[in-house]
C-alpha cells in the first residue's frame, strides 16, 4: 500500500487528496476502513466536508485552462501510460480491492483489468474524438462541430466496482479535458486513492484529479450543489441518484445516472442446461452478487424448470464462502454490514410473501467466515412477478425463480420492472434469440449468456430507473462529458445572413417577389 500512498501519507488514516496534496478531513471526524472477511480495521479515513469540496473545486477550476489546452492525443499518453502501469501492479490493486470490499481474486482481477481496458481505450479516442463537418448552405462558408469539455466534473462511485466504475467515468472525462473532483465510496478509500495516484504518476497535473474521501449526505451532496461543478456522474442506489437528480435540476447542471437493475436470465425448454447453469451462477453470486448487472430474477420455462432448479440448488450448495485472497474461494463476503443485513432483510420478506427457500437464506460463519460479512448463496423457488422479492434490487447472493409458459411471457416477465439494465436468455431457437433480442427492452440484451460481461467498447447503460438515458464506456461515454461546439467560418469577405438570405433567394417557393425588401 505504501507504493501507492507515497512516503507523505500518514497510515493508517487516510486522507483527501487534492491539487497533488494530502488534505486532512475539516469535519475532525474518522470514519473505519474494514476487511469485510475478517471484520479486521484495515485504517480510518480522516472526513472531509463541504471546505474541502470547495477547496478540490478551485484546484479542479485552476487546473482547467491548462489541462483542456493540452493536445487529447497528449492527454491519451497519460490515459496509456495510466494503463501499463496498472496492468504492472494488477494483483498488488487487486488485493487491496479483495481486502477493502471483499471482492475474490479472481474477479478483482477483472474489475482492475477493466479499468486498464477502459483507459486504454479511452487513450485511442485521445486521437479520434471525431467530431464532423458538413457543407454550409452559404457559399464560401465552411462549417463544422467539436466536442469541448464542459469544465469541472464531479464523480460520485459506489464500492462494488472501485477500480473499473471510476474508469469509466475518469477515462472520458480526462480525454475530453475536463478536470474532476471525485468522491468515491466509503467502502473503498484505498482502491480510489491507488488508481488516483497512478493516474498522477502517469502523468496527470496536480489538481486535474482530485479525490475527497467524505460520507454521501456530506461530501457527496457538497459535489452536486456546488456551482463550479457542471456535470455529476453517479453510480449507487436509484434513491441517491434519484435525489441527485432533483438537486441537480435544480441547480441547472447535467446529471448522468447509473442506478439499480433487477436482472432477469429466461431459460426456454430447449435451451443447453448445461450453460445456462453456469451462467446463471456466475450471474447471480459472482461478486456476491453485488453487480449492477447480477442476475436476480430467473424466468424459467416450466418444461425445464424442476430439472433446472435442482441442479442450481446442488450447484449453489456447492459453492465456498471464504477469504477472497484464497484461490479456492467462489464466494465472498458482502460488502459491510449494512448489505448483509439488507440481504437478510430480503430473505425475510421472501419467506413472508409466500416464497419457498430453496438454498441459503441466512449468514454463514464458520471457521474463516466467522468474523466476516458471509451470506449462503440463496434461490427463491414459486415466485411470482409481483412479489417484492422479484421486483426490488437486493445486491446480493439471492436469485428469485419465476416459473414461466412461454417466451412471450418470458419477455413480458423481464420487462415488467422498474428497472432495465440487462438480461439474458438461454435458448437455441434462431427465432427465439432474435425475437428476445428485439423485445427485451433492456440496455443490455446477451443470447446464451448471463447478464454481467460488459466490454468497454460498447456502450453500457439502462432503460427506466436504471438510468436517464445516458451510456458509458465505448465512444458515447463522451456525450457525457463534451459538449458540442458548432464552428462556421465565413470566408465570404461579405455579410451572409444565413435563412434571411436563403428565404429569399431567387426561385425559392413562397419567397421571391412577394418578400418585402426582395431585389433579386
Ligand atoms: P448509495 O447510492 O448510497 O451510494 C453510492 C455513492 O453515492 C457513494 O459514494 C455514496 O457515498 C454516495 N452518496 C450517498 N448519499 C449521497 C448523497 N445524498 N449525495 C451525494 N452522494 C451520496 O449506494 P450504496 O453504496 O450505499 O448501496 C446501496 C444500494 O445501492 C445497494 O444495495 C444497491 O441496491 C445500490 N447500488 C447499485 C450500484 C450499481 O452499480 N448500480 C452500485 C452500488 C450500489 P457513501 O459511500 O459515503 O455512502
Amino acid at each position: 500500500m505504501a507504493d501507492y500512498l507515497g512516503p507523505a501519507m500518514p497510515e493508517p488514516v487516510l486522507s483527501s487528496y487534492i491539487a497533488g496534496r494530502w488534505v486532512e478531513g475539516s469535519t475532525g471526524e474518522l470514519y473505519p476502513d474494514i476487511n469485510p472477511a475478517t471484520g479486521e480495521l484495515l485504517g480510518h479515513v480522516s472526513v472531509a466536508g463541504g471546505a474541502e469540496v470547495d477547496q478540490a473545486v478551485e484546484a479542479a477550476q485552476e487546473a482547467f485552462a491548462g489541462w483542456r489546452s493540452v493536445p487529447a492525443p497528449r492527454r491519451g499518453e497519460i490515459l496509456s501510460r495510466a494503463a501499463q502501469l496498472l496492468a504492472e501492479r494488477k494483483e498488488a490493486l487487486a488485493r487491496l480491492m479483495a481486502e477493502e470490499m471483499g471482492k475474490v481474486l479472481l474477479e478483482a482481477r477483472g474489475d482492475v483489468q477493466e479499468a486498464i481496458d477502459e483507459f486504454a481505450y479511452m487513450a485511442g479516442e485521445g486521437r479520434r474524438m471525431f467530431g464532423f463537418t458538413t457543407p454550409s448552405e452559404m457559399p464560401d462558408k465552411f462549417a463544422c462541430c467539436v466536442r469541448d469539455p464542459v469544465g469541472v466534473v464531479g464523480l460520485i462511485t459506489p464500492w462494488n466496482f472501485p477500480a473499473a466504475v471510476p474508469s469509466w467515468k475518469l477515462g472520458p472525462a480526462l480525454i475530453a479535458g475536463n478536470t474532476v473532483v471525485w468522491k468515491p465510496a466509503e467502502d473503498t478509500p484505498r482502491v480510489s486513492l491507488a488508481l488516483a495516484l497512478i493516474l498522477e504518476e502517469a502523468g496527470l497535473p496536480p489538481g486535474v484529479l482530485n479525490v475527497v474521501l467524505g460520507t454521501g449526505p456530506r461530501a457527496g451532496a457538497a459535489l452536486v450543489e456546488h456551482p463550479g461543478v457542471r456535470v455529476i456522474a453517479f453510480t449507487g442506489s436509484t434513491e441517491t441518484g434519484t435525489r441527485i437528480a432533483a438537486e441537480a435540476a435544480r441547480r441547472g447542471k447535467r446529471v448522468l445516472l447509473e442506478m439499480g437493475g433487477k436482472n432477469a436470465i429466461a431459460v426456454m425448454d430447449d435451451a443447453d442446461l448445461d450453460l445456462a447453469v453456469e451462467g446463471i451462477l456466475w450471474s447471480a453470486f459472482g461478486t456476491t452478487g453485488q453487480r449492477c448487472t447480477s442476475a436476480s430474477r430467473l424466468i424459467v420455462h416450466r418444461r425445464v424448470l424442476e430439472e433446472l432448479t435442482e441442479r442450481l440448488v446442488e450447484r449453489a450448495q456447492k459453492l465456498r464462502l471464504g477469504n477472497p485472497l484464497a484461490d479456492d474461494t467462489d464466494v465472498g463476503p458482502v460488502a459491510s454490514r449494512r448489505q448483509l443485513d439488507r440481504v437478510h432483510r430480503y430473505t425475510e420478506l421472501g419467506l413472508a410473501e409466500g416464497a419457498r427457500l430453496l438454498c441459503g437464506g441466512e449468514m454463514y460463519r464458520e471457521g474463516e467466515c466467522a468474523r466476516g460479512f458471509f451470506y449462503r448463496p440463496t434461490l427463491f423457488g414459486d415466485v411470482r412477478p409481483g412479489m417484492r422479492v422479484a421486483r426490488e434490487e437486493i445486491f446480493g447472493p439471492t436469485a428469485v425463480i419465476v416459473p414461466c409458459d412461454s417466451l412471450e411471457e418470458a419477455i413480458r416477465i423481464n420487462n415488467d420492472s422498474a428497472y432495465g439494465l440487462s438480461s439474458g436468455i438461454y435458448t437455441r431457437d434462431v427465432n427465439r434469440a432474435m425475437r428476445a433480442a428485439r423485445d427485451m427492452t433492456s440496455g443490455i440484451v446477451y443470447i446464451n449468456h448471463g447478464t454481467t460481461g460488459a466490454e468497454v467498447h460498447l456502450p453500457f447503460g439502462g432503460t427506466r430507473s436504471t438510468g436517464n438515458g445516458h451510456r458509458e464506456a465505448a465512444v458515447q461515454a463522451l456525450d457525457g462529458f463534451t459538449e458540442w461546439k458548432t464552428i462556421y467560418v465565413d470566408y465570404s469577405g461579405r455579410l451572409q445572413r444565413a435563412q434571411i438570405d436563403t428565404a429569399s433567394a431567387p426561385g425559392r417557393p413562397g419567397t421571391s417577389r412577394d418578400v418585402p425588401g426582395y431585389t433579386g
